[in-house]
């Protein structure tokens, strides 16, 4: 099965830097896929922001639309049955004892682009687009570029394929994502993003900053919020 390097499958949560990277992936592709994972995530709001995001950056963007191909939703479900997590559980957020906090999914990631490679095989993608970053991230191992170079690495190996993976938001800073966004799309795309996508830990839909909801506060809401300002007061 040939693979088109024209065509690109954005790993898609449904939160503001996957956002980011599918509107990326539509200014430079010429078909864009999309793909999202049911881990067992407490707060099922991110994934609903994902259809709703899709739809509306189809109708502010035409361009755009006629590049967005289909979404696929799969089940990664055997990583809540792995352990608590934060993310999966009721467990306090917190840095734990091995100096990760305790939203760190193990294997997450690392699972996810395993996932993603093998659609993408079958979809006859030739790259892989993430929203991972090093800059000012939460400190997961798995979102650092050493780690996604040696995971492209395993999955040309593995699935004999030329696969590459993309991760424009790795050397820039949560104010650099928003100004990415006003880069690609203007004051439409931001508005996109701040009302439709979920960043937040502890799930919260009712309380709407310039930013987006959230409860302000949860270490999700503090580097959207906190990029936002620095990027609103560099304006
Ligand atoms: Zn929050």
């Amino acid at each position: 099965m040939s693979q088109h390097s024209d065509t690109a499958l954005v790993l898609f949560s449904g939160g503001q830097d996957s956002a980011t990277c599918l509107a990326w992936a539509l200014d430079r592709f010429a078909r864009v896929e999309t793909v999202g994972f049911d881990y067992g995530q407490r707060h099922r709001v991110e994934l609903a922001c994902r259809p709703a995001f899709r739809e509306r950056l189809t109708e502010a963007f035409p361009g755009w639309a006629a590049r967005l191909g289909p979404d696929h939703l799969l089940d990664a479900g055997v990583l809540k049955s792995l352990g608590k997590t934060a993310m999966t559980e009721d467990v306090e957020i917190e840095m734990q004892a091995n100096g990760l906090p305790s939203t760190f999914v193990p294997g997450r990631n690392l699972l996810f682009f395993t996932l993603a490679g093998a659609l993408a095989l079958r979809r006859s993608a030739a790259v892989l687009v993430g929203g991972m970053c090093e800059t000012d991230y939460s400190g997961y191992p798995d979102c650092r570029a050493d780690t996604l170079k040696a995971q492209e690495r395993t999955l040309q190996l593995g699935l004999g394929s030329g696969l590459t993976i993309e991760a424009p938001l790795m050397h820039i800073d949560k104010a650099g994502t928003w100004a990415l966004a006003e880069t690609l799309g203007g004051e439409a795309l931001l508005g996109l993003i701040a009302e439709h996508t979920h960043t937040c830990y502890l799930g919260d839909r009712s309380h709407r900053h310039a930013w987006g909801y959230g409860c302000g506060h949860c270490p999700a809401c503090e580097l959207r919020a906190g990029g936002w300002e620095r990027w609103r007061a560099a304006q």
